[in-house]
């Protein structure tokens, strides 16, 4: 298959960005052009099966280091001064091609997993940690449940962590969970007493732990998500990550993560339909000339060339916050929100643009796949999970107008 070149590379320029990231950069796209483009296809249009879990594609970035770059040393990490800004380049990168595989196997293992995971004390840390970064662990991250997932207030939440001799019981049904079917670890958020929520590490082996089929879902197809549910599950005392009670601040803080990865997905998907419908304007001829010279296509793809700036701007500056110690709360709302509306903006106009070849997955006649209607059905999930873009746009309004006037 033949691909698009990389519009970004003439319209955007990484001026801002230190060098420790641009080489990032350059080692994930490397990692993708060789070992995730050739199967992204695939990938991306085969539906959810029990056994679909990526192994061969988790591995191979396990074994390219890619899994090091959000952690410290002591566990296995690159030590990097600016961990999370180089991991969300990694999941624009890794977006460009999958947005499934960007998810599932970086936003959800390394930063929503790993990144709870650095809460823990020892032993815990320096057990899970490691085989994490060597990619000998897939872990999941669970706070969704069928009654409870934008709202995750202990009313909500029905999993219930009960304290026992030496541990936690854990009984309860969890919804959509990534990666669930194929998981050794869950970090699961509970209920743990009157208005306290904990967050515990399950492991999933002989544990009163059982996972359903994979849903089946309208993209993101290499993302599988599952019912996870606990039967008298076990916990014991050092797998309680952080502190009893502290659950819902640690998955607030770990969400908030996840939120700028979104946005760097987003932008990933939005270049990608960016390319491609570029390519196509520039060949295909309708009326005798090229659709690149309608005016209307031209300032239709420059403004989306405009807004993938500033979109990619916004998530790099949120990371960027988060390196220097900084909240950033209200920077990884927008750049949740706008990277992911974007990829839904920019999908439906390539799509649009490029008419029959936008809408068909494989053209029999021409024996030829096509990439396009796989973003389009994959962009829409990012306005929706991980907080809605409307409870983002709330968090916004609540800098605007304060709690008092906004709740
Ligand atoms: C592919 C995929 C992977 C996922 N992976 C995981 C995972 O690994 N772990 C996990 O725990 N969960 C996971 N989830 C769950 C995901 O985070 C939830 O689906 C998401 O939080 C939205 O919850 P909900 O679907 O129950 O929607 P609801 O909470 O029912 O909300 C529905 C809609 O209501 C609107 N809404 C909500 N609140 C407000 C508000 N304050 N103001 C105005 N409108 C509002 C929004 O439009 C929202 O889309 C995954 C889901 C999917 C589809």
């Amino acid at each position: 298959m033949t691909h698009p070149a990389r519009r970004a590379d003439g319209l955007y320029n990484d001026v801002f960005l230190p060098d420790e990231t641009r080489r990032i950069r350059a080692e994930a796209r490397a990692f993708v052009e060789a070992q995730l483009r050739p199967h992204a296809f695939r990938l991306n249009t085969t539906p959810e099966r029990r056994d679909g879990f990526p192994r061969d594609i988790f591995q191979a970035m396990a074994k390219a280091g890619l899994y090091e770059i959000p952690f410290p040393r002591d566990v296995g990490g690159r030590g990097l001064e600016f961990p999370t800004l180089a991991s969300m380049i990694v999941l624009e990168e890794l977006a460009y091609a999958s947005a499934g595989v960007a998810s599932a196997l970086y936003d959800a293992q390394v930063l929503l997993v790993g990144q709870t995971l650095l809460r823990a004390a020892e032993p815990l840390r320096g057990r899970i940690l490691p085989a994490l970064v060597r990619g000998e662990l897939v872990g999941s991250f669970a706070t969704s449940e069928p009654g409870a997932s934008t709202d995750l207030s202990p009313a909500a939440m029905q999993t219930v962590a009960e304290k026992v001799e030496g541990g936690w019981r854990i009984n309860g049904r969890k919804r959509w969970i990534t990666n669930a079917v194929a998981a050794d670890v869950i970090v699961a958020l509970c209920r743990s007493g009157e208005g306290r929520q904990s967050f515990l590490l399950v492991e999933t082996r002989d544990n009163g732990v059982v996972v359903g089929d994979p849903d089946l879902k309208m993209g993101n197809h290499p993302q599988l998500t599952s019912d996870v549910e606990f039967r008298d599950a076990f916990a014991p005392d050092d797998h309680l990550i952080g502190a009893a009670g502290g659950g819902l601040r640690a998955a607030l803080s770990a969400l908030m993560l996840g939120r700028i990865g979104i946005g760097a997905v987003g932008v990933g998907l939005a270049q990608a339909a960016f390319d491609q419908a570029c390519a196509h304007m520039e060949q295909r001829k309708v009326f005798g000339r090229e659709l690149a010279r309608f005016q209307h296509w031209q300032f239709t793809f420059a403004d989306h060339a405009m807004a993938l700036e500033q979109a990619r701007g916004l998530y790099q500056k949120a990371a960027f916050l988060i390196d220097r110690g900084q909240s950033a709360e209200v920077e990884a709302a927008m750049a949740k929100t706008v990277g992911s509306s974007l990829a839904v903006d920019v999908a439906r106009d390539a799509v649009q643009v490029c008419g029959a070849y936008g809408f068909a997955r494989v053209i029999q006649g021409a024996n030829e796949p096509r990439m396009l209607e796989a973003i389009y059905r994959d962009a829409k999930i990012g306005e929706i999970y991980e907080g809605a873009n409307e409870v983002q746009r709330w968090i916004v309004a609540r800098r605007i107008f304060g709690r008092e006037l906004t709740g």
